[in-house]
């Protein structure tokens, strides 16, 4: 859960200031991602942990109100729900906590109790929210039963070759990419050499976002740069997770790869012209509006 407060400035250490505006937001890069899954009309469970406290509820609620199947997402009687305390001040800038709690407590053996979902998916979509050997567990299970593995390797961190080795796409963002790397992202060439750098690490398939420049595609036969979908931008909150939503979509619907990085790209597009996280995710009309017609439809 996101636990938003408006402030003047951010505050100093041992300071207290009087901040503005609260809001409580369901967030989380997974349960954005399984959402954005959901709003494009096709099935999704998510498999996870909250705590059992006054989070938890409010959290799963929304889930299933999106039409996300939480049955494998656990809740841990020992643990509080993963929270954000982020400060946003008047120039637009923020500083974020991130309390990872139940999520940090989400084991392989949750895993192994959700194996049957894992083996009946199209796809499995996995982030770094929750610990590396949970994720690495889940990408077995599901390499096991021909499930293609999908990692956004957010937020940051090394990655184990032992988990690189099983996943089919990597999508990381521009910091990411240089967080794994060491390498710069800041032009065409930069971003080729950095797909390859991550390529060389043992993933086939690795696409980079590039924002407001779209995404690059890498792969044995080469990289392609895929331009993004022009929009004017309200909020970009969340534009990863679209993409990476939409992308899954299509890969699970049995799309070419070129044609998922399209849906990746206009889905992520979309989701830069509303406010908020969740809010801000496309439907599927919203979706083929913009692929058919470059251009954002009347209702969004
Ligand atoms: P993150 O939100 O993780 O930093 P990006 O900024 O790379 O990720 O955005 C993800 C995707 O969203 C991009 O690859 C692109 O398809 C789309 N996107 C982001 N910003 C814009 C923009 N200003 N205009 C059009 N598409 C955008």
């Amino acid at each position: 859960m996101d636990l938003v407060a408006r402030a003047p400035r951010i505050p100093q250490p041992g300071e207290t200031i009087i901040g503005g505006d609260f809001y409580t937001v369901p967030g989380g890069k997974g349960a954005n991602q399984a959402v954005a899954v959901a709003r494009l009309g096709a099935q999704v469970s998510m498999v996870g942990q909250v705590g059992r406290d006054a989070f938890a509820g409010p959290l799963l609620d929304n889930l299933a109100a999106a039409g996300v199947d939480h049955t494998f997402v656990a809740q841990d009687p020992e643990a509080a729900t993963g929270v954000a305390l982020i400060v946003v001040d008047d120039a637009g800038q923020n500083s974020i906590v991130v309390a990872s709690g139940a999520n940090m407590r989400l084991s392989p053996a949750d895993i192994d109790g959700a194996e049957t979902v894992i083996a009946s998916a199209d796809a499995l979509l996995l982030q770094l929210e929750s610990p590396l050997e949970t994720v690495t567990r889940a990408a077995e299970v599901a390499r096991a039963h021909g499930v293609t593995v999908i990692l956004n390797p957010a937020p940051a961190r090394s990655l184990p070759a032992e988990l690189l080795a099983m996943v089919d796409v990597l999508i990381p963002n521009e910091s990411e990419t240089a967080l794994l790397t060491g390498l710069p992202v800041g032009n065409q060439v930069e971003a080729e050499t950095a797909a390859a750098a991550l390529r060389g690490l043992g993933v086939g398939t690795v696409i980079l976002t590039l924002g407001e420049r779209g995404a690059l595609l890498a792969r044995e036969k080469g990289a392609e740069h895929f331009p993004a979908f022009e929009v004017t931008p309200v909020d970009t909150t969340a534009a990863g997770d679209a993409f990476v939503g939409g992308f899954a979509v299509a890969m699970a619907e049995g799309q070419s790869l070129d044609k998922a990085v399209r849906w990746g790209n206009a889905t992520g597009a979309l989701a830069t012209t509303k406010l908020g996280a969740q809010p801000s995710l496309p439907t599927r009309q919203d979706l083929e509006a913009l692929l058919s017609t470059g251009t954002v439809g009347e209702n969004t």
